[in-house]
């Protein structure tokens, strides 16, 4: 029985992945921060797919519900087979403040996430980061499009450029600070692509597509299962396929 983790796991396009990787018999562990909504959703799914779903509270933005999470899966013995970074968020107001937010949600807790979940997960596990078009490089001032394009880019030097983004509001970015922590989350997927290598684990940041959630509104074009589709590529990516990519329907597009 293979096991996998969820972010953002309570609505929207998270809990459709949950429901899918349940009815394909995995077990799940739905992580969300807000309790009530996460046991609820956790018990939504076990009635209709039948599947071991089970709720792990989860804050991505706060190292204490990280830690928390961590000692849960060291006491219980739970090995990973999937990471799924999909929890997100979009529309903060402009400036510091919610350049702030959206680069602690959608950069930094996948990069927090992922550092201290490293060792539960299994060789020739994947890791799935929740990106969205928005992020493209193209989108990006000639600056930011230079140093996260940068092959040589490490993990350190990508934080960095993170928290500058967060603490000029994205001033001078060439796009809104939703589409910088995509950027910066597509880049992260390049970097841990190659670190993980030896380990089998692959990598990659997968495209949704604009998708009919809370998120997307009701106006976007594509269900939430099309998109939740898009995003299972990366989970169940073969071992001689993708890795460090960003994917929209299995296929590459441009970072
Ligand atoms: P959504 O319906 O707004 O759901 C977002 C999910 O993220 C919710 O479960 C939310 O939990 C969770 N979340 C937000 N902040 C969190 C935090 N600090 N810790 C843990 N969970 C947190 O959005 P969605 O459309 O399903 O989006 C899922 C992912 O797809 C996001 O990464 C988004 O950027 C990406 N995406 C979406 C679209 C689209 O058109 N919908 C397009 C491109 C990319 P709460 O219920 O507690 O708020």
């Amino acid at each position: 029985m293979k096991t996998a983790l969820v972010t953002g796991g309570n609505r929207g396009i998270g809990e459709q992945v949950c429901r899918a990787l349940a009815r394909a018999g995995w077990d799940v562990l739905l992580t969300a921060r807000d309790p009530d909504r996460g046991e609820a959703a956790a018990a939504r799914l076990r009635r209709e797919t039948g599947g071991g779903v089970r709720f792990v509270p989860l804050d991505v933005t706060s190292a204490g519900s990280i830690a928390d999470l961590v000692s849960v899966l060291h006491r219980e013995g739970i090995r990973l087979d999937a990471l799924v970074n999909n929890a997100g968020i979009s529309g903060a107001p402009r400036g510091r403040a919610g350049a702030r937010r959206t680069l602690e949600t959608n950069f930094f807790g996948p990069l927090r996430v992922t550092e201290a979940l490293l060792r539960f997960l299994n060789d020739g596990a994947t890791i799935t980061n929740v990106t969205s078009g928005l992020g493209a490089l193209a989108r990006l001032s000639p600056r930011g499009r230079r140093e996260l394009g940068d092959p040589a880019l490490t993990r350190e030097r990508l934080a960095a450029l993170m928290e500058d983004c967060a603490g000029t509001g994205a001033h001078g970015w060439g796009a809104d600070a939703y589409g910088v922590s995509k950027a910066g989350l597509n880049a992260l997927t390049r970097i841990l692509a190659r670190d993980l290598a030896p380990r089998r684990i692959r990598v990659n940041a997968t495209c949704p597509g604009w998708v009919r959630t809370d998120m997307g509104g009701r106006h976007a074009p594509r269900s939430v299962q099309d998109g939740a589709a898009s995003v299972l590529f990366g989970v169940t990516v073969p071992e001689a396929g993708p890795t460090g990519k960003v994917l929209r329907d299995g296929r590459e597009i441009e970072p």
